[in-house]
């Protein structure tokens, strides 16, 4: 009973981070106060009263517009409180009470953040990648499953690889195929998981964008030279590496 009594709690803290997330997600690229004011409509600015803030449900309950001007809510917002909850979820499923379990979800809400701020405006803030390349090397110090060397190697490695596709990439097209933004992310995720996991997760990463990017394009929703961002994918990877990476490695191994 404890036990189903923790999933829930953890899925709700999921659901609460996820929100404001939303906020994150909206403000930072404008460079506006994550803090101050509090939440609005986009549309009529009218201020949204707690009872219409509550994660997933409110968006149901209004069926998705606003009390206020009836404009329609982006699906985006209850998606992203969604995913943050199961997140969460699958990591305290996987790592218990632990420290890891509070690492990984601070790092997993940082990188739902950037994934939805790089969809919709093509960047990765520096805001929020720098500081986790050097919370996640001082973290290595303490935590123990991750040694600082170990640490220091996926920054290197990570952020590595990215700019040596990156520069090919560029000579070869002659336009920038990757950012400096994603070198800065993979740094991020390579400091908080390691050489071995950042590999993974970025050939993981390399994989789904194709994969994803023929499939858009054979379905004409994507055109060729329509810039598709990175950063969700390297994302993506580094989800399915935190969580399963032990068994990628073993079942990599038996060959
Ligand atoms: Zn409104």
């Amino acid at each position: 009973m404890v036990y189903e009594i923790e999933i829930i709690l953890i899925f709700v803290l999921g659901l609460i981070v996820g929100s404001f997330s939303n906020v994150c997600i909206y403000r930072i690229p404008r460079n506006e106060s994550i803090i101050y004011p509090g939440s609005h409509c986009p549309k009529c600015r009218k201020t949204i009263k707690p009872i219409d803030n509550i994660p997933l449900l409110s968006f149901i309950l209004l069926k998705g517009r606003c009390r206020n001007c009836k404009s329609k809510i982006s699906i985006q917002y209850p998606l992203v409180e969604f995913l943050t909850g199961l997140i969460y979820l699958i990591i305290y499923l996987i790592y218990g009470l632990s420290i890891q379990t509070l690492i990984y979800i601070i790092l997993s809400s940082a990188l739902i953040i950037i994934a939805f701020v790089d969809l919709n405006q093509q960047i990765i803030p520096d805001v929020i990648s720098l500081p986790g390349i050097v919370i996640g090397f001082i973290l290595s110090f303490f935590v123990p499953y991750i040694s600082f060397v170990n640490s220091v190697l996926g920054v290197v490695v990570g952020g590595g690889i990215i700019l040596v596709i990156g520069l090919g990439g560029s000579v070869i097209y002659k336009k920038e195929a990757m950012g400096g933004g994603d070198v800065k992310l993979a740094a991020m995720i390579g400091a908080f998981l390691g050489w071995r996991y950042i590999i993974i997760s970025l050939f993981l990463g390399f994989f789904l964008g194709a994969l994803i990017g023929i499939i858009l394009i054979v379905t004409k929703i994507k055109k060729r030279e329509d810039v598709i961002p990175f950063g969700p994918f390297i994302i993506l990877g580094s989800f399915i590496t935190l969580l399963w990476g032990k068994q990628i490695i073993s079942w990599y191994l038996r060959f």
